[in-house]
């Protein structure tokens, strides 16, 4: 039985305070805007939709028995609730868009247990403090976003998809990265719920629509000491071709390979030493014992080396991997706030030079690999000279019928990010978990349409 949100009456904020007085509560008008935003910023077009956007409050719970509490008190009084990890999704996925409260997952923060292979932590974990324990034993996170300093482990499962390790390991959704999940519901009473195997399926990148992760359990890969190198090239393509044989030479271990096209670069000022004006350049992590035949390739491809520490020295500075990924966006946005991005699954390379010439520097080419069916395949955040948006739309439109197909980043609802279809097993599970309709309310289009059926 579902119960829509039409049926949903004032809320009496004076009594819900009062029943949750004893958790962390904030209430601060500044507090709670700025908790109530995250990085949507970056596309204008979310920037007019969503800036006004705010919770009525925020509760930090401190364990799982606080989840629940905070899970019964919505349901009770019908108050919409959007989960909160580190707030740095980028498409307004933990804004609320009916106000109601928000429940920030910082105070989960405990592992629960490493041990070869495997994590199982809670979801408030942030990823780089998880990645640096499992590093005592051996082992480290299979992919990271470029925010890992503070990104949560929940946030990434419940908004995020891809980050540096993604070249051997997929997106975050592949079978075998995320092995569980624990739930709490909003159900009348709230439940919790473990999934295993393909039922995490249901709430990956689901914007917490349908659950509050509290725990998860993640694979491990093997881990590696990391060298950092940047190697600069005078011809864009060519700097893509030695991506692609570099994520194509199986014997060499690497995490990070990102392409930019000139005039990329020079947006990465702190970097500017190690990149000349009018340069193309490769920012790699690749494992130390293999540097010898990285060198080789280097030079078969032309590529000069202007940067290089070994992971001892890496791991002392800001890691290169901070200006990859929507970290190259965030560069370029601090230099030029007109630009904007895209996520583009270019498939080939002969989709990047097609797009490379079409489009010149009004879409500057951004590439990041990743393992796709098997292989490893030029996908990327290209930055957009934005100017308006039909000729945003436009701009999709020639990448989407030219067969590089875009992740569109300028909408807040879960499917239009995506690949534009309901996932009819994330609707039926939010019809079982939150039949009220109380989480995240707006973002899933599959939920809309159900709800404003006759
Ligand atoms: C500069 C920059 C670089 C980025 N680089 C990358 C990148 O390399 N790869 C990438 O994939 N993304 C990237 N992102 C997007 C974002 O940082 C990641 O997706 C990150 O993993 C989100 O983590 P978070 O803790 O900030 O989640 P939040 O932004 O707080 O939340 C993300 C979504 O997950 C939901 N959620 C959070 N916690 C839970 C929970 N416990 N249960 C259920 N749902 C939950 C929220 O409601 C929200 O819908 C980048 C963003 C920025 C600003």
């Amino acid at each position: 039985m579902l119960y829509f949100r039409e049926l949903v009456t004032e809320i009496n904020w004076h009594i819900v305070k009062q029943e949750l007085a004893g958790l962390d509560l904030i209430t601060d008008p500044a507090t709670v805007a700025k908790l109530s935003l995250d990085y949507y910023h970056f596309s204008p077009i979310l920037q007019a939709q969503l800036q006004d956007k705010r919770g009525e409050l925020v509760i930090r719970p401190l364990n799982e028995a606080e989840v629940i509490q905070v899970a019964k008190t919505c349901v009770r009084y019908k108050i919409p609730l959007t989960i909160r990890g580190a707030g740095t999704g980028n498409y307004g996925q933990c804004i609320p868009l009916e106000g109601g409260i928000i429940l920030d997952t910082s105070g989960l923060n405990q592992i629960i247990f490493l041990k070869p292979g495997i994590a199982r932590v809670e979801a408030g974990v942030r990823m780089a403090a998880l990645d640096k324990e499992a590093r005592e034993i051996g082992w480290e996170l299979r992919m990271v976003p470029s925010t890992y300093r503070s990104a949560t482990l929940g946030g990434f499962i419940g908004g995020g998809s891809v980050g540096a390790g993604s070249l051997n390991y997929g997106q975050i959704k592949e079978r075998g990265n995320v092995l569980a999940v624990r739930i709490v519901t909003l159900e009348d009473p709230p439940q919790i719920r473990e999934l295993r195997g393909d039922d995490v399926q249901k709430v990956l990148h689901a914007y917490g629509t349908n659950g509050i992760i509290t725990e998860l359990e993640i694979a491990l890969a093997p881990a590696y000491q990391w060298a950092e190198m940047i190697v600069v090239f005078d011809d864009f393509m060519e700097s893509a071709h030695f991506g692609q044989a570099l994520c194509d030479s199986d014997g060499i271990v690497k995490k990070l390979v990102t392409i930019l096209a000139a005039p990329l670069p020079t947006y990465l000022t702190a970097l500017k030493t190690y990149l000349p004006q009018g340069c193309s350049c490769a920012l790699l992590m690749v494992a130390e014992s293999s540097l010898e035949a990285l060198l080789e390739l280097i030079e078969e491809y032309q590529g000069h080396i202007t940067y290089n520490k070994n992971a001892t020295e890496a791991s002392k500075g800001i890691s290169l991997l901070e200006f990859t990924w929507n970290h190259t966006t965030l560069h370029a946005r601090a230099i030029d706030p007109n630009l904007t991005y895209l996520q583009t699954f270019y498939l080939t390379l002969d989709k990047v030079e097609q797009m490379y010439n079409h489009f010149g520097e009004e879409v500057m080419i951004h590439l990041e690999f990743l393992r796709l069916g098997g292989k490893t395949i030029p996908a990327g955040l290209p930055i957009v000279r934005f100017s308006t948006a039909q000729r945003l739309e436009e701009i999709i439109d020639y990448h989407n019928q030219a067969g590089a197909g875009i992740a569109n980043p300028h909408t807040y609802i879960i499917e239009d990010g995506g690949n534009g279809q309901i996932n009819p097993a994330q609707l039926a599970f939010k019809a079982l978990v939150d039949p009220y309709g109380l989480m995240n309310p707006g973002k899933m289009r599959a939920w809309l349409e159900l709800s404003n059926s006759p």
